[in-house]
Formats: C-alpha cells, sequence, structure tokens
C-alpha cells in the first residue's frame, strides 16, 4: 500500500479535491501526519469519519519499526536503527542536541538521515560505501527517520548525511525537503536543511535551480583529480574544477556558502603541502572547508590523523584566507560514523548466517 508520504502537497490535494473535499482538508491532514506524527488516519479526528476510512482504504501511514537505539553524550546523541522490511533491509538516523547554554533545554536538534541503504559511490574510507547499493529510499522514509525524534523532541536542522548519496536518489530526497519545509509540514527553516553529496554535478545544479535555500555540502576528500579518483573510485569523469563551477552556481542561485567536506586520512590526504593546493583551488568562491578526522571503519586499512596534524591542516588553509572547522566529534562510542551502526547489524547477522550454515548439511554438494 502506498505511505501517504510519498505524496507531494500538490497530489494529496488533488486526491482530495478528487473526492470533492473543500481545499483546507489538504492542511489538515498534513498538519496530522507532520506536525503531530500520527500513524493511523483513525487519529485524524477533526475529518469526517467517511475520509478517514477511504484514507486508509488507499494508503498507510505507518512508522518504521525501531531495531535497534543507542545513546551516547549523556542523552545528547541517539542512533537509531529502523525496519524497512524486506529481507532485513535496515536504515540509520542519529539525532545530536547541542545545548551550549547547559540549561538543559538544546538550542539546536540537527537529525541526520540517510537516502539509500548502501550506496553506490564506493567511497574507500566510508562504511556504507563498502557495503555496496541496496535500494532508494522513499520520501516516507526519509521523513519516517525525522518524524521518529519529532514525536519525542523538537527538530531544528536535518543534515543528508547518513548512508547513501542524496543526489543519486534525487526525487525522494527533494520530496522530503519540501515536506520539511512546507508550513503545513515539519515547518522547518530552509535554511536548517544542508544536503551532503559526494559531487553529483548535474544534481548539483538542478538543486540550483530548485530555488531553496537550503545548504549544500560537497565532499571532496582531494586537493587533486588523480587522489579523489582513488579515494572516491566513481568519481569518474568529474573533475574538481567541475564541482568548484557547479558549487559557485549554487552560491548565486541560492545566496548560501558552500561547504566542502574532506575527510582527513593520515599521509594520503592530510599533508600540508595539500591543504595548500586544496586553498588554491577553492579560492575566490564562499566556501567553508569542515575537516572530518577520518573515523575508522572495519576494513578500510587507513588510519586516522593526530590533533596535531589536524591542527596543522587546519591552520594551513586558514593561512590561505579559507575558513575551516574540524567537524565536532559526536557519540564516538556508538559509532556514528556514516554507515556503521549498520554495519555492526549486518555483521553481527553474517555471524548468525555463518553459524547457522556451519550446522545445517550443505545439500546442494550433494
Ligand atoms: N553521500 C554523501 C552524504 C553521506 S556521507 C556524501 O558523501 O557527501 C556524509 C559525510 O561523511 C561525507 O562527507 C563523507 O565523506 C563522510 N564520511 C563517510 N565515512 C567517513 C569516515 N569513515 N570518516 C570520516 N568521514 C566520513
Ligand atoms: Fe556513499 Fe557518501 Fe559513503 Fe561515499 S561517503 S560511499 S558517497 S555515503
Amino acid at each position: 500500500m502506498r505511505h501517504l508520504l510519498d505524496l507531494t502537497k500538490e497530489e494529496l490535494a488533488a486526491w482530495l479535491a478528487g473526492r470533492g473535499e473543500p481545499g483546507y482538508r489538504t492542511q489538515q491532514v498534513a498538519r496530522w501526519a507532520l506536525q503531530r506524527g500520527v500513524t493511523t488516519f483513525e487519529a485524524m479526528t477533526d475529518l469526517p469519519a467517511g475520509l478517514r476510512t477511504a484514507l486508509a482504504a488507499e494508503f498507510t501511514l505507518a512508522a518504521l519499526p525501531v531495531l535497534a537505539t543507542r545513546v551516547a553524550d549523556d542523552g545528547d546523541t541517539t542512533k537509531v536503527l529502523l525496519d524497512l522490511g524486506g529481507g532485513g533491509q535496515a536504515v540509520e538516523a542519529v539525532r545530536m542536541s547541542y545545548d551550549p547554554d547547559e540549561d538543559g533545554v538544546p538550542d539546536r536538534t540537527t537529525v541526520c538521515v540517510s537516502t539509500q541503504v548502501g550506496c553506490a559511490m564506493g567511497c574507500a574510507f566510508c562504511a556504507t560505501g563498502q557495503q555496496g547499493f541496496t535500494r532508494n529510499l522513499h520520501p516516507s522514509e526519509i521523513l519516517a527517520q525525522v518524524l521518529h525524534f519529532t514525536r519525542d523532541r523538537r527538530v531544528t536542522n536535518v543534515v543528508f548525511m547518513g548512508m547513501g548519496e542524496p543526489l543519486a536518489n534525487y526525487a525522494a530526497t527533494l520530496r522530503a525537503v519540501r515536506w520539511m519545509v512546507d508550513p503545513d509540514g515539519l515547518d522547518m527553516r530552509q535554511r536548517g536543511i544542508t544536503i551532503s553529496t559526494v559531487g553529483i554535478v548535474s544534481g548539483i545544479r538542478r538543486l540550483a535551480a530548485e530555488g531553496l535555500q537550503v545548504g549544500l555540502t560537497v565532499s571532496l576528500h582531494a586537493p587533486d583529480d588523480e587522489l579523489r579518483r582513488r579515494l572516491i573510485p566513481t568519481a569518474g569523469g568529474v573533475t574538481i574544477e567541475e564541482l568548484v563551477e557547479a558549487a559557485r552556481s549554487y552560491v548565486e542561485a541560492s545566496g548560501r556558502r558552500v561547504t566542502f567536506a574532506y575527510a582527513l586520512l593520515e599521509h594520503v590526504n592530510d599533508e600540508p603541502e595539500q591543504a595548500r593546493r586544496l586553498a588554491q583551488r577553492l579560492r575566490g568562491l564562499q566556501a567553508h572547508v569542515n575537516l572530518i578526522p577520518y573515523n575508522p571503519t572495519a576494513g578500510a586499512g587507513l588510519r586516522r590523523p593526530s590533533r596535531e596534524r589536524v591542527r596543522a591542516f587546519q591552520r594551513e588553509l586558514q593561512a590561505a584566507g579559507i575558513n575551516a572547522t574540524v567537524r565536532v566529534e559526536r557519540g564516538q562510542e556508538i559509532a556514528a560514523a556514516c554507515g556503521q551502526l549498520r554495519t555492526d547489524v549486518a555483521l553481527a547477522a553474517a555471524r548468525n548466517d555463518e553459524a547457522a550454515s556451519q550446522a545445517a548439511p550443505v545439500e546442494w554438494r550433494g
């Protein structure tokens, strides 16, 4: 059955109009589904009973069942693994709360969402990339990750930095974003949403034409194309120059500064000389570099640089006039790196399978 939140607002309005409902029903239904986060049409108590029955006959509003939850940082970081059904498919989302005043009321609560099960880009340092690609998420499945948390507490920011490449699942990502910023949807500030991309140029240009003011992060990771292609095997034909040009068009269209993400890998891309070359490539652009010290993920054979090396790289960029920050590390002990909880669970499942296959007779061998 189709999930109601896979529809755009226009599609929902058209469906309701087709039943002869007044225009304000769209707003009513959207507010119940997104602002109150109800999971049944029965709960929409100010709708006529006949309409609730008709909606329930055609759509579902079910939440995604929780498979695992891990909490760290005294409850300020929560990671959840949600069940997508379909033979053990799952997706993760993380909530991070920031309370600079320490008055107990978080000023900023960010949810990190996934857009795919796995990822086809195969980045060398990324746990999700090493798992390969399974499927795209539907808009309702992206929204479900935010709704899981908004039912509990206000969410001010959403970052598309979980599993998957958002611009490789463009249509679903945009449908989810539109509901997030709709006043009758999650009613979030456009500036509170950030899409992170491995660098799909056509997707960046398409996004620039949407007339949105959402933030854009481009994952760069290298100052030259040769190294970038080694770290991101599917970067293929895209050059850093083309990426910088696409970022520039996004700055012009949205009025927003673009962030470049740079995962720091010891003795691979963290030399001061590489920082200087990176700075040169970004000169003249309204850019910001976000340095992410590598979060060691199983099997990658890469190392995280020391704090001193991270600082030195940052200083080198700043000296060249490039704004650079080091990503605040959250939830280390729950492995908040992209894709890692999923990997833990996948590994546990694989171990169980192995145990099971050893116990079972292997019939096809005769
Ligand atoms: N596919 C998108 C968004 C998801 S990844 C993208 O690549 O941008 C979100 C960010 O986490 C990216 O910048 C990615 O490079 C970074 N990342 C992934 N695995 C990492 C790891 N093990 N250590 C540090 N950063 C990592
Ligand atoms: Fe995919 Fe992003 Fe991970 Fe690369 S870093 S494999 S693009 S999720």
